[in-house]
């Protein structure tokens, strides 16, 4: 196993880094006051190329390598994970397009949908969870059924990443095309079919200015070719290749939190003085320090090799459950572990460590809870 990052994904990791810390970070306390998203710092994620970077240059992407899409998720979700959120479900959504249209849906849908997406001029979503089916993706209700060569679709999503935002393009519903035998499809609803709304934004504890929506679907038509690949693949390519990158994606945006917590937290500790000494002198403060280093580590480690799996060729999905487990698990601790450093300064609003305590709560809960990933685990332990 590697422990060391190539010299393009150290590229990558600086020109991430160093666009987060320049532009990213000095608006994103702002951005979480006023739950506002910043359009113009969004397309300046594409014209750096990072939004480009998990799709094949003729969609004006960069192919680059899984890890490398992973490290500047990570630098971008250090500065404010609602960024990153937004960033990786309108990318998921493209990639999702690309692997799985065929040769004419890609002609039809490169203009309008992929690479505007790939260029971050616009976002996408994915619509999997309903208001009675979260966790249990095979009780979806919405359906999709063929009408005089239209999927007229019925149903209802709840908390839909990117779905009213202004230049969202599409969404990737899954729906039940035949309830009978069970299946699921994935069909694409570009914004403004008709039948077709968004519901006011939740307000939310946390991923503030990442928008996120109720769908509703109410004889909704769409063209029988927006079936994206086959019938009866929809919930399986969600399940099993969706969620299992998807995981890897919210696992490094965690990671970056986790680092900035750490950081934070370091830094007050050597200024913050004590009984006549800095925090960073008494062993318990340290022993919270070593801990958040600790599982940083541990962390990283275990994104890693679940990002190289998807880098040879096919995602494990129980690593990248593993990574999602652990890495999201742990930032909540270290969140946590970062307010008690700053003591009662840590709980105010100016201090960035309560924003991240905050925005860590929803990764051990999106993309599959950290139950729903252990029990994936324990299925391929064979329990
Ligand atoms: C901010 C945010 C953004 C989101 N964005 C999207 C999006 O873009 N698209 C989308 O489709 N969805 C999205 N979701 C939905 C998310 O994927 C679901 O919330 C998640 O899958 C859990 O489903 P649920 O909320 O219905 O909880 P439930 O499934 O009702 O679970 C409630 C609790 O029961 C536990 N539980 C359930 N089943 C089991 C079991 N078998 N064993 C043990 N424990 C169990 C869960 O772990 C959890 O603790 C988003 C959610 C949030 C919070």
């Amino acid at each position: 196993m590697e422990f060391h990052y190539s010299e393009s994904q150290e590229a990558t990791r600086k020109l991430a880094r160093d666009f987060s810390a320049r532009e990213v970070a000095p608006g994103a306390a702002e951005r979480d006051r006023t739950s506002q998203f910043d359009y113009h710092l969004y397309h300046r994620i594409g014209e750096l190329g990072i939004s480009g970077m998990r799709f094949p240059r003729e969609f004006s992407g960069t192919e680059s390598d899984y890890l490398s899409w992973c490290l500047a998720l990570e630098e971008l979700g250090r500065a404010d994970m609602s960024l990153a959120v937004t960033l990786f479900v309108a990318v998921s959504t493209g990639h999702q397009l690309v692997e799985m249209g065929t040769v004419e849906q890609l002609r039809e849908w490169s203009g309008p949908f992929i690479r505007p997406v790939a260029e971050a001029r616009a976002t996408a979503s994915a619509a999997i969870t309903e208001p009675g089916a979260g966790s249990d993706t095979a009780s979806i209700q919405t359906t999709a059924a063929l009408q005089d060569g239209y999927w007229v679709i019925n149903g209802a999503k709840a908390f839909i990443t990117n779905g009213g935002l202004q230049n969202n393009v599409c969404t990737v519903v899954v729906a039940l095309t035949d309830r009978a035998t069970g299946e699921f499809s994935s069909i694409l609803v570009p914004a403004g079919s008709p039948g077709y709304s968004v519901m006011p934004a939740y307000q939310k504890l946390g991923w503030r200015s990442s928008d996120t929506r109720e769908m509703v679907f109410e004889d909704c038509r769409v063209p029988a070719e927006n079936l994206i690949g086959q019938r009866g693949v929809g919930r399986r390519y969600t399940v099993e290749k969706l969620f299992a990158e998807a995981r890897i994606n919210i696992s490094s945006a965690a990671l970056g939190l986790h680092t900035a917590c750490l950081e934070d937290s370091l830094s007050y500790a050597r200024e913050r003085v004590a009984f006549k000494r800095p925090l960073s002198q008494f062993q318990f403060v340290q022993g919270i320090l070593v801990d958040m280093a600790l599982e940083a580590e541990l962390s990283r480690l275990l994104r890693d090799k679940a990002a190289r799996s998807v880098d040879e060729g096919t995602v494990n999905r129980t690593l990248s459950s593993m990574a999602k487990y652990f890495c999201c698990e742990s930032a909540r601790k270290a969140a946590d572990r970062a307010i008690q450093v700053h003591g009662g300064v840590g709980f105010m609003d100016e201090c960035t460590v309560s924003r991240y305590y905050r925005d860590i709560r929803a990764c051990t809960i999106a993309d599959g809870t950290t139950e729903i990933q252990k029990w994936i685990i324990a299925r391929e332990l064979g329990c």
